[in-house]
């Protein structure tokens, strides 16, 4: 698959960005006084890996993943993705959101979504075509290029908003909960297609899920969140030295299982004083 041209003149080793996000600390004004939504939160994510952040409901997951994308900014701290301000970064267009709601336009057909960003940046039409075709396939949604989003299921049109993401090959994928919304054998078909998208094109991926075994299928490294206000409670490593290898049938593997129970650990450790243990974090 060839990445379209990108006119943007930023010097970056590899197809991956780096994320360094220091120190950074969200409140949001409520009626109550304010929700405090991170806490010193501190990352660094190398070019091309991928990681997941993991933890109960509300404590900040979206918002850290908003943050990187500069779509709120940080009360303090500060987020660089390859030294660059993440506003810097967003309009070099740096990256690519699939975030829960899909957000498609529903006047444009799927095909004519999918090809959207690649418009925008000055994309001929015969590539742009061949580019959305290609990620439509991927997606398996090649047979309905041409209908609405509104006729298509909430799963289906999910997966149109992450063919969309991953139109301009972006050297960083902002993904939250992006296979919440599929059956099991699509969420499963969709992780095994962004693990060989990933390793085709070297990106890096900050993946938010509820799921534990999804976290730890995908990930270099599961970032375990505690409940609100979101600090990063721990960091496990899932591949590496002595860790997961990702071949042959990785969810029968010991090592899976063994990370799971890492992450589970964690979690449990970082939710102490919630009463419920694991608080909204799936366990399947
Ligand atoms: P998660 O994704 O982990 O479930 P969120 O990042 O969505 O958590 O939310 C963390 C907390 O911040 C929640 O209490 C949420 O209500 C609050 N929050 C998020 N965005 C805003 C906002 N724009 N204004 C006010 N409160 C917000
Ligand atoms: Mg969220």
């Amino acid at each position: 698959m060839s990445a379209p041209t990108r006119e943007t003149g930023s010097a970056t080793t590899g197809r991956g960005a780096r994320v360094e996000v220091r120190g950074v600390d969200q409140r949001f004004p409520a009626a109550s006084g304010e929700v405090h939504a991170l806490a010193d939160v501190s990352l660094d994510i190398a070019p091309g890996e991928l990681v997941s952040l993991i933890g109960p409901s509300g404590c900040g997951k979206s918002t850290l993943l908003r943050c990187v994308a500069d779509l709120v900014q940080p009360t303090s701290g500060e987020v660089l993705v390859d030294g660059q301000s993440a506003r810097a970064a967003r309009l070099a267009h740096r990256y690519g959101i699939a975030f829960q709601a899909a957000g498609l336009l529903e006047w444009r057909t799927v095909r004519r979504n999918v090809e959207l960003p690649l418009q925008l940046h000055g994309v001929g039409k015969a590539e742009r075509r061949a580019r959305a075709e290609h990620l439509l396939e991927l997606v398996g949604l090649a047979d309905v290029a041409d209908a609405r989003p509104s006729q298509l299921s909430g799963g289906m049109q999910q997966r149109v908003a992450i063919a969309r993401s991953l139109a301009e090959d972006p050297p960083l994928l902002l993904m939250d909960e992006p296979f919440g919304a599929l059956d099991e054998m699509t969420r499963e078909r969709m992780q095994a297609e962004l693990l060989s998208l990933r390793a085709a094109s070297g990106t890096t991926v900050v993946f938010v899920t509820h799921s534990i075994p999804e976290a730890v299928f995908l990930s270099d490294r599961v970032v375990v969140m505690s409940p609100r206000p979101g600090r990063v409670v721990d960091v496990v490593p899932v591949t590496g030295e002595g860790g997961l290898e990702r071949t042959g049938d990785v969810r029968e593997a010991p090592a899976f299982f063994d990370r799971i129970t890492a992450v589970r650990e964690a979690l449990r450790g970082g939710s102490d004083d919630t009463g419920g243990g694991r608080g909204g974090v799936e366990d399947r």
